[in-house]
C-alpha cells in the first residue's frame, strides 16, 4: 500500500520521464534510418501532432485528475474486481493485469473500427498523411476521453494490482511510440520481434488506406491478440515504401494535418468505408 500510494503521488513524472526518454530515442532513430520519405516536413507535423498530444493530456488531469493509477487505488481499498476479491498473489496477478487490460486496448480499437459513430473520432489517428512516432498519441481529444472510460471500467471489473496499472500505461504508450516510428528494421529482427510486440512493419499495415488493411492490426503493443482473433495481416500489398497512407478522400492538409483541421475532422461527410455494415459480395464470386 505504501508503494501503491508513493506510484500514484509520482504517477505524472514517472510517465512524462518514459514518453520524453522513447520520444528522444525514436526520434533519433527515424533521423538515422529512417522508412519511408516524409509528405510533411517535420516541423508542421509535430507542431500540430505534438499539440494535440499536450492538449489531450491537460483535458485528461482536468477530468481525470487520479487517472488510472487513481481508480486501480480506489479498487484495491475497496476489494472491487476478480483478482482484489479472489487475493490473487502478485506474481500471478501483476502479469495477468497487464495482458488483460491490453486485450481491453485491442477490443476498444476493433470497436471504433467497427461503429460507424467512433470511427469518425478514430479518423483523426489515421487521417495522418505520414507515419511516424507522433502519430502514435494522435487521438481525438473525445476517443482519448472515452478510452479512460473504458479503461476505468476495465479496471474496476479486474481489480489490478496498482503497480500493473502504472507498468501497463508506461508500456503501452512507449509500445505505441516505437511502433508507429518511421524507422527501418532489418526483415529478420522484424520477424521475431513482432512475436513479442507490435513492431512499425506491422503496425503501419493498419495506416494504409486499402480497407482490408485498415481493418487488420489492431494490436499497440502485445502482438498475439490480432494472430487469436483472425486479424493478423504480414505485410501491405503495396510494400512498405509504395504503400499510400492515410484515409481515401481525406488529404487537404488543412482537415488532416493542422489542429483546427484535426479537431473538426469527425464532423466531416458521410461515413463512407469500411465500417461492419459496409462490406459487399457480388454473386458471381466464383
Ligand atoms: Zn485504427
Ligand atoms: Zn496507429
Amino acid at each position: 500500500m505504501e508503494l501503491d500510494r508513493w506510484i500514484l503521488g509520482h504517477e505524472a513524472p514517472i510517465r512524462l520521464g518514459f514518453f520524453f526518454g522513447t520520444f528522444l530515442v525514436m526520434a533519433v532513430w527515424e533521423t538515422l534510418a529512417p522508412r519511408r520519405a516524409r509528405r510533411l516536413s517535420r516541423l508542421v507535423r509535430w507542431t500540430n501532432n505534438l499539440g494535440l498530444v499536450f492538449f489531450n493530456s491537460f483535458l485528461l488531469r482536468l477530468i481525470f485528475p487520479a487517472a488510472a493509477v487513481g481508480m486501480a487505488l480506489f479498487a484495491a481499498e475497496h476489494g472491487w474486481g476478480l483478482l482484489n476479491h479472489y487475493a490473487v498473489p502478485f506474481w500471478v496477478a501483476a502479469p495477468l493485469a497487464v495482458a488483460a487490460l491490453d486485450l481491453v486496448i485491442y477490443l476498444q480499437h476493433v470497436l471504433v473500427h467497427a461503429v460507424p459513430l467512433l470511427w469518425r473520432l478514430h479518423r483523426v489517428h489515421h487521417a495522418d498523411p505520414d507515419f511516424d512516432v507522433t502519430t502514435g498519441a494522435r487521438f481525438h481529444p473525445l476517443e482519448i476521453l472515452l478510452s479512460m472510460l473504458i479503461k476505468f471500467a476495465a479496471i474496476a471489473v479486474l481489480g489490478p494490482p496498482v503497480v500493473a496499472v502504472v507498468v501497463f500505461e508506461v508500456l503501452l504508450n512507449a509500445t505505441a511510440m516505437f511502433n508507429h516510428g518511421n524507422v527501418r528494421l532489418p526483415a529478420r529482427v522484424d520477424r521475431v520481434l513482432r512475436w513479442l510486440v507490435v513492431t512499425p512493419d506491422m503496425h503501419r499495415v493498419h495506416h494504409s488506406v486499402e480497407d482490408d488493411e485498415t481493418n487488420s492490426n489492431f494490436g499497440f503493443n502485445l502482438p498475439w491478440w490480432d494472430r487469436l482473433f483472425g486479424t493478423y495481416r504480414a505485410q501491405p500489398r503495396g510494400g512498405h515504401e509504395g504503400m499510400t497512407i492515410g484515409i481515401r478522400g481525406f488529404t487537404a492538409p488543412r482537415e488532416v494535418s493542422w489542429l483546427p483541421g484535426m479537431l473538426w475532422l469527425p464532423m466531416r461527410g458521410p461515413v463512407t468505408g469500411y465500417t461492419i455494415n459496409r462490406r459487399q459480395w457480388s454473386d458471381d464470386r466464383g
